[in-house]
């Protein structure tokens, strides 16, 4: 039996671990339950999923998560705050973590279960680009097992199932669906708003990794997040658009051989990978019937012109040091303020773009230096915007 703690239950991701979870009663149990602010669907998921913790990280929701549980007459335990949620996911009342809180917001919990010895279903991507050396070598030095949950890292993830695959690796190539805006021309991107943004025509997720799909940022924070992974560096990442969103990524091996993963684009299959690994479990989603999906499979070249988001992951990746830590900062206020309507959507790279210039890359000797560039690339970019000095 598997006693999981969902961090970030209530989104996108947490659903997609929860229906999971819920299909394998006799080896799966939810037992923390972490959220952000929404007490309400917090207390709702606890009323199915009888987790022994509930830990909502808003201080001030604490007295609505206690009356909740106690109105649904549920013995869940109810926390707030982020240093509880640490210590729980370090705790024996879970020995499998799913990290799927948004941003750098996820990093401490990962970092905590990493130290902890965990299994951990790693969604939180932000959390590598932020800090992937520390949270690589946390999680070799203390025995915890990281599969990757994101879909394409855990495509590469079956391809490459041990040490001798790794050992004949040659490239590693990410698919992209392109987003909404696949095909448009940087001068027709100046005026789409946040709906337009956050329709993703494959996959339903929450609203910032939807911003970042659009902008292509989600893919340059894949690309770090690879290099982490699998110890691979940017000169052999490619990343091909491929609209059907049905291969999810593919493995180059010296002898010429390519091994991709195919699937429909649901995120349960890359969850019950990481529950069952490395047995397989159901997870609810059906086969791929490649006729039945129109029988073609498409790829093109990203255009780095109109999306420069992907240039300016990959130079920050190159940089190294604190640089992807900058980059993701500056990209985590562009697009909540782009959602927020008080910059159009070209202003988003301008904006990292230029708060990269003025952070050069320093050598990220530790988390405290991670997290100092961090706050300063938030501090710059939150300023800029202050003074409508964003470049477009
Ligand atoms: P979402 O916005 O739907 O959900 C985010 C969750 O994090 C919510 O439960 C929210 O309450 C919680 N949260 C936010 N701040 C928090 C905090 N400080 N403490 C505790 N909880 C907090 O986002 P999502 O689409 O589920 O994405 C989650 C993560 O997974 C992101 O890093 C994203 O890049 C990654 N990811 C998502 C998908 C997808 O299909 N949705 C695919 C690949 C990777
Ligand atoms: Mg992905």
């Amino acid at each position: 039996m598997r006693n999981v703690a969902v961090l970030g239950a209530t989104g996108s991701i947490g659903a997609s671990a929860l229906d999971v979870i819920a299909r394998h009663p006799d080896r799966l149990r939810a037992t923390v339950l972490a959220a952000g602010r929404n007490v309400e669907a917090l207390v709702a998921l606890c009323t199915v999923h009888h987790p022994l913790h509930a830990v909502i990280a808003d201080p001030t929701g604490l007295p609505a998560l206690e009356a909740g549980l106690r109105a649904a007459g549920l013995a869940t335990q109810a926390h707030a705050g982020d240093g509880i949620l640490d210590a729980l996911v370090a705790s024996d009342a879970c020995d499998t973590v799913v990290a799927a809180i948004v941003g750098a917001a996820g990093l401490p919990s990962t970092l905590a279960a990493a130290r902890a010895g965990k299994r951990i279903l790693l969604a939180n991507k932000e959390s590598l680009v932020l800090a992937g050396e520390l949270l690589m070598q946390a999680a070799h030095d203390n025995g915890a097992t990281i599969v990757p949950v994101d879909s394409e890292h855990n495509a590469i993830f079956q391809c490459l199932p041990d040490a001798h695959a790794h050992a004949g690796l040659s490239r590693i190539v990410l698919t992209a669906s392109g987003g909404p805006f696949r095909g448009r021309a940087r001068a027709e991107l100046a005026t789409v708003t946040p709906e337009q943004a956050v329709a993703h025509p494959k996959w339903s997720m929450g609203p910032k990794i939807s911003v970042d799909s659009a902008t292509l940022m989600n893919k340059g924070l894949e690309v770090i997040e690879a290099h982490h992974l699998f110890g691979v560096d940017g000169d052999r990442i490619g990343v091909w658009v491929h609209p059907q969103s049905l291969v999810h990524s593919l493995v180059e091996f010296v002898d010429g051989s390519t091994l991709a993963q195919l699937g429909l684009p649901d995120m349960r299959t890359a969850l019950a990978v990481g529950f069952g690994w490395p047995e397989r479990i159901s997870s609810g989603v059906s086969g791929l019937d490649l006729l039945a999906q129109g029988g073609r499979l498409d790829f093109e070249a990203p255009d780095l012109e109109a999306f420069p988001c992907l240039r300016l992951a990959f130079e920050a990746l190159a940089a190294g040091g604190t640089a992807p830590a900058v980059l993701n900062a500056a990209n985590e206020i562009a697009v909540s303020a782009f959602l927020q309507r008080r910059i159009g959507f070209l202003a988003i790279p301008a904006l990292v773009e230029q708060t990269l210039d003025a952070l050069p890359a320093t050598p990220a000797t530790s988390l405290e230096v991670l997290h100092e560039a961090d706050r300063e690339a938030r501090h710059l970019a939150g300023q800029s915007i202050q003074r409508m000095a964003v470049p477009a």
